[in-house]
């Protein structure tokens, strides 16, 4: 019978590999031992008294630790709700808050340090606890019980409705939404992620993204996980250090943000060059430009794929060989229903653009405490409205467009971000270049225009905008171009255009 929770996702006596954690020596961990550390870790936290759907935040970096935890609370029909351990206190403070916490995970030594996650779990009472692997299982020391105080919980079993996740989304658009996952959207993206590149036991992965994030958490772990493959875990992505770990522990794919690409680019690996079954990108656009640079550096298949925290991830992706793959494009739905809706919620013909919708079981129920994101964020039939722009072909490959709240609108005239970005990536002597809405006082809104010259090359204002001049139209030419050194990004790469806009406008402050 196929699975329902994760409880039943995984393997839980094949002697296989499941999880590396590299350094010296490294730590190889079998689907046994894990489903044994993960019996022992749900023990612990029924004991501490964590029960049916209690928010359990997970503060850890890229850990066994965290691998162990995320799972164990799943199975304890807990949810897991997992953080970026860089946060600050006040960062802590509102996701803590926002998610009611009944227990903070940190890593060994952070109680004693009094990290900003132990201090905003204890401004919320909720309990905390250090976590650490002791070489043989991974034990949960509580330093303050908290709200818990005194409780324990039998162990329990999950529900496929039960939440078992909850992750915000990345706050471009606005305040990060709270998104409640349950098993049966984490496992149907699972099964999609499975089915769209073939996974099987004999792949390897190398974990890059961060598990705090739904790329990391489904497509660079859960996903390979449920097909019996290995998952190497860094504590965190090094350029230095990708390929030697990847060709130490014979990986074959690796899922990443289109930053990440770009750094392995310009740090590729050494001959004779790994065989790679295929690379995924996603979660940013992808230029054309890069898709050929990795191809043809890497010698490997690029997948794009599109993907959102609430539809637990992946939407579309182009497909593996022999299928049809498209630069600029997302790919068609996999698993998943992708229809392209006007405002008032009718599809529109065939190649026109309009907002992405989506539909499947992959996808949330709803933001948590948000009753007015989620009265208009599904449309009558049921679809999700994903909030970017974009159209699709006749054999269903998706190009988005940019976000709607991301469009200039320039007098009425919406210019795409992207859509400029990707014709001023081709500059040569452009390394990075980002376009955004600057407020105008004729029309609204105007085009702003962010760029990282390459090393070593010169570029001006003028010559940028003569350039530019032969390639798009008019209206679409930028009013003003910063030029910048670093491109201001999120944790996890992704570019925030009105965060980009706010450097640039302060530095010229
Ligand atoms: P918020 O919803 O808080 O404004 P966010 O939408 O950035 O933040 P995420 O759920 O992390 O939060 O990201 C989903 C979005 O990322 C998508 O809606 C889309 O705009 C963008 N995205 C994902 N994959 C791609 C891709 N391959 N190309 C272009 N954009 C992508
Ligand atoms: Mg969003």
């Amino acid at each position: 019978m196929a699975p329902t929770t994760l409880e039943h996702a995984f393997s839980k006596d094949s002697p296989s590999t499941a999880i590396i954690v590299p350094g010296s020596p490294a730590l190889s961990v079998s689907y046994q031992k894990l489903a044994a550390d993960v019996k022992s870790f749900q023990q612990q936290l029924a004991k501490v008294g964590v029960g049916a759907q209690a928010a359990v935040s997970i503060a850890l970096p890229n850990t066994y630790e965290f691998i162990v935890s995320f799972i164990a609370a799943s199975w304890q029909r807990a949810i897991a709700a997992p953080l970026n351990p860089a946060y600050k206190q006040s960062e802590f403070e509102f996701y803590i808050d926002d998610v009611s916490s009944a227990i903070a995970l940190v890593p060994k030594g952070a109680y004693a340090l009094d990290a900003a996650a132990v201090r905003a779990a204890r401004n919320y009472n909720a309990a905390i606890a250090e976590c650490y692997y002791n070489g043989r299982e991974v034990v949960l020391d509580v330093k303050e019980t908290g709200k818990l105080a005194g409780k324990s919980s039998p162990v329990l079993s999950a529900q496929p409705d039960d939440t078992a996740l909850v992750l915000h989304t990345s706050g471009t658009t606005g305040r990060p939404k709270a998104v409640p996952l349950s098993h049966r959207n984490l496992l149907r993206t699972m099964k999609n992620i499975q089915a769209t590149y073939k996974l099987s036991p004999k792949d390897r992965t190398m974990l890059v993204m961060p598990l705090f994030h739904v790329h990391g958490l489904l497509a660079g772990f859960l996903a390979p996980l449920a097909s019996g493959g290995s998952v190497i875990v860094p504590s965190k992505f090094s350029a230095s250090e990708f390929w030697k770990d990847f060709i130490q522990h014979k990986a074959n794919w690796y899922t990443a943000v289109p930053t990440i690409h770009q750094i392995l680019l310009r740090n590729p690996p050494p001959s004779p060059k790994p065989q790679i079954r295929f690379i995924r990108s996603c979660s940013s656009p992808l230029s054309p430009k890069t898709f050929h640079e990795l191809e043809k550096t890497f010698g490997a298949p690029v997948l794009e794929a599109y993907a959102m925290t609430e539809a637990a991830h992946q939407m579309t992706s182009n497909p593996l060989p022999p299928g049809k793959r498209m630069p600029g494009s997302v790919g068609v739905g996999q698993g998943v229903e992708v229809k392209i809706f006007d405002d008032a919620g009718n599809e529109v013909a065939l190649g026109k653009e309009a907002e992405i919708c989506i539909r499947g079981d992959n996808v949330t129920k709803g933001y948590l405490n948000n009753p007015a994101a989620n009265a208009s964020s599904f449309t009558k039939d049921g679809f999700f409205r994903t909030g970017d722009q974009g159209k699709q072909d006749a054999d269903g490959y998706v190009i988005i467009t940019g976000r709607i709240k991301e469009l200039i609108n320039k007098g009425g005239e919406k210019i795409s971000p992207i859509e400029l970005d990707n014709v001023i990536a081709q500059n040569p002597a452009v390394s990075e270049a980002v376009s955004f809405a600057l407020e105008d006082e004729m029309y609204g809104q105007d085009v702003g225009l962010a760029v990282v010259v390459k090393k070593g090359q010169k570029l001006s204002a003028e010559e940028l905008k003569a350039w530019l001049t032969e390639r798009v139209a008019k209206f679409k030419l930028p009013k003003k171009i910063f030029f910048t050194d670093i491109m201001p990004k999120t944790a996890t790469g992704k570019i925030q255009r009105r965060l980009v806009a706010e450097a640039m406008l302060k530095k010229e402050e």
